[in-house]
């Protein structure tokens, strides 16, 4: 597995192509993850010789902890290390990032955690930690002039794309399976005219839309053709962490899977900033949170095997509903390598942790988060958690999308009638 390394370089691809020069920063080439075959930045996914995954290789400058803190409170403190140009903030976009990093006392407390934290990306502006991706995204599909902004989404994805390309002036179309929760329908349709529900689940509108982005001209579909670019905004979530422990990386983290690719972008920032000098080089153990019903990489890493089969998902944390994850080998490599694990649990105990860090923290998650928080609770009581080190969980997106999962198992403690008679007698103190 590669990560991107420092490269001594001054040509950068990128003039041959008509793009503009600094259109991606710091980013040199794209980078083949399997073989190492290197080709200019532009709007490509699969490597020509091996078809493995390409990601965005870069030549960093010198980056002090100082030129970050001076940057803006949102995701573009970072930029030098994405592939945006250096006048990104000039162009409209959600501004996301720069969540707030809580620590849980009282979660921690109730897990037997001595130190734990909560990364809260439920605040981001379309409430999941979607923003981050689709930001990054954006600024490629800009500088290659692409006509529609799209995706196939598990939800989240797209209220952010619908969003920015709204903010943005681009159109957008966005394709979703039909069973979506409504309020993720709602979330997205509100933003555009082009919301496309499709009768199948998420690996069958994937498939559509990379069908489409091979017919149709100048469509960047966020997660397929300009993948490289979109992933990197994953990497943002790292460098916030860090920063904000006081440019310090956690000693455990746990985060949720779907495809993968938020965990081994989280994976790479740390790597990054320890070779760049921003942070200690220290060990970290790095683990991922599925539902069981939708369970293909937890299911590998418990099997002890390297191939992920795919699987038809059932499970309410529809976010995580991917059953062909592209970069599920990888994270299998990172949570083994870091001396992490995979873990996944019921669509109950999903909806016991939403409850659970809802009490403890004041803090509303979607089914992704109860999935991470349940988890995080399933490696404390199999021992597979530290509970003296330093623990990160991330919550990436906000119980109002998916309310219907805990409406049947919060609500009123009791309906009364308007009189204190009533009240005394309800139970209640
Ligand atoms: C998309 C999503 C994830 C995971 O994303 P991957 O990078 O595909 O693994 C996690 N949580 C929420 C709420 C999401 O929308
Ligand atoms: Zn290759």
């Amino acid at each position: 597995m590669s990560i991107a390394t420092d490269r001594a370089t001054d040509q950068s691809p990128a003039t041959d192509t008509g793009l503009r020069e600094g259109a991606f920063g710091n980013a040199i080439a794209l980078s083949c993850r399997e073989c190492g075959h290197e080709v200019p930045l532009g709007p490509h996914y699969a490597c020509t010789e091996c078809f493995g995954p390409l990601e965005i290789a870069y030549a960093f400058p010198d980056v002090t902890r100082e030129q970050i803190e001076a940057g803006p409170r949102n995701i573009w403190r970072y930029k030098a290390l994405l592939p945006v140009p250096d006048d990104i903030e000039q162009s409209p976009n959600m501004e996301p990032g720069f969540t707030r990093l809580l620590k849980a006392h009282n979660l921690g407390r109730e897990l037997g955690i001595d130190n734990l934290w909560v990364k809260d990306d439920s605040t981001n502006p379309t409430n999941s930690f979607k923003d981050r991706v689709v930001a990054c995204a954006l600024s490629a599909a800009r500088e290659f002039h692409s006509k529609v902004f799209a995706c196939p989404s598990t939800g989240n994805l797209a209220n952010a794309v619908a969003a920015a390309g709204a903010r943005a002036g681009i159109k957008t179309v966005v394709f979703i399976p039909s069973n979506l929760e409504q309020p993720k329908q709602v979330n997205s349709a509100v933003f555009t005219d082009s919301l496309v529900a499709v009768n199948g689940n998420y690996d069958d509108v994937n498939r559509l839309a990379s069908e489409i982005a091979g017919e149709e001209d100048g469509w960047a579909f966020v997660n397929v053709n300009v993948r490289p670019y979109y992933a990197e905004g994953s990497k943002t979530l790292g460098y916030e962490i860090a920063e904000q422990l006081g440019w310090r990386l956690p000693d455990q983290i746990v985060i949720p899977v779907a495809s993968g690719s938020q965990l081994t972008k989280v994976h790479k920032a740390f790597q990054e900033l320890i070779k760049l000098g921003l942070v200690e080089d220290k060990p970290y153990k790095v683990f991922g949170a599925q539902a069981t019903g939708c369970s293909p990489v937890s299911v590998a890493y418990k099997a002890g095997v390297d191939a992920i089969r795919p699987v038809k998902p059932d499970t309410i944390a529809k976010s995580l509903a991917i059953g062909n994850p592209a970069d599920g080998i990888y994270v299998l490599d990172i949570c083994r390598e870091t001396g992490g694990a995979v873990e996944d649990i019921s669509d109950d105990e999903v909806r016991e942790a939403i409850v659970l860090l809802a009490r403890t923290e004041g803090i509303f998650t979607e089914t992704a988060g109860g999935t991470t928080v349940g988890v995080l609770k399933k490696l404390v009581e199999t021992g597979q958690l530290d509970t003296s080190l330093e623990t990160v969980v991330i919550n990436t997106g906000h119980g109002l999308k998916t309310l219907d999962s805990v409406s049947g198992t919060v609500g009123p403690a009791a309906t009364i009638e308007p009189s204190y008679a009533a009240f005394t007698s309800s139970g209640i103190v």
